[in-house]
């Protein structure tokens, strides 16, 4: 994702769809969608909105939907919980526990503080309050420090949901991911290249080679398997 002015232009990311892939895919009428995404080193959360709700418990049962039955997973919530209390402590998800009626069982609260609302969205909480409603802070991925601004470095500015963060101060698979691991010896990032195809094992359980269009040249790129690196 390049870093530029443009990033945080309302203009450039909205009207030109300037971060937006130019594909043209088809929905089930032979239309054309222009899909509002992009292919950027950290994916889609270059652009989102960084709002990290966790799924709920009853999105693990059988979910019946107007498309037909979604079936029950064979994890539960409780698998999950531990995980998702290490990928919100990596997102630094900031929140408040205890507000939303819809919430899952958690470990603890949120490692940081819920984002304050905004002045007119403070008033429409009250007002919910009052009317016996339960409105609750977006458990949001900014790093924000309202404590002690010159620390912040998110500055709340009026862009973040479809723009990418001109200060990098989203957190997102980019930054709180795929960047702190570039140091390492045995991490090399290609980008521009463009996987085109998944070989498999005979069984066709496992991926064994990964063919990849990198400046118009096929490359491939064979997987080690766990089990045949602890053999080695
Ligand atoms: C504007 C916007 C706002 C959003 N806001 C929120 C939000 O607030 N909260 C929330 O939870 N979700 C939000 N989302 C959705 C969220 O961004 C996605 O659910 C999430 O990014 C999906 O992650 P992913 O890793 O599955 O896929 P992606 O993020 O799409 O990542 C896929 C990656 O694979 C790469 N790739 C794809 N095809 C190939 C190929 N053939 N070869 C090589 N590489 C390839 C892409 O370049 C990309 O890096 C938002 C999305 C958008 C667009």
């Amino acid at each position: 994702m390049p870093k530029e002015k443009a990033n945080w232009s309302t203009d450039a990311v909205f009207r030109d769809g300037r971060y937006q892939t130019k594909e043209i895919w088809a929905d089930s009428n032979g239309q054309d969608i222009h899909p509002g995404i992009g292919y950027w080193v950290g994916g889609n959360t270059k652009v989102y909105g960084g709002a990290l709700f966790r799924l709920r418990e009853k999105d693990f049962d059988e979910v019946k939907l107007h498309e037909g039955i979604s079936p029950a997973w064979p994890l539960k919530y409780s698998d999950f919980a531990p995980y998702y209390d290490a990928a919100e402590a990596l997102y630094q998800v900031h929140g408040k526990q205890g507000l939303d009626p819809t919430e899952p069982p958690r470990h603890s609260d949120y490692l940081y503080p819920p984002v304050s609302h905004e002045p007119r969205i403070a008033e429409l909480d009250k007002a919910f309050q009052a009317k016996g409603l339960h409105p609750f802070y977006l458990p949001l991925s900014v790093k924000l420090n309202e404590k002690d601004a010159f620390l912040s470095e998110c500055i709340r500015c009026n862009t973040c949901d479809g723009f990418p963060c001109f200060i990098d101060a989203k957190s997102d698979a980019d930054v709180n991911c795929i960047r702190p691991t570039m140091g390492n010896a045995n991490v090399r990032l290609l980008t521009e290249a463009k996987v085109t195809k998944l070989h498999t094992s005979h069984s066709g359980r496992e991926i064994t080679t990964v063919e990849a269009e990198i400046k118009g040249e096929k490359q491939f790129f064979r997987v080690m398997l766990l089990s045949s690196l602890a053999g080695r």
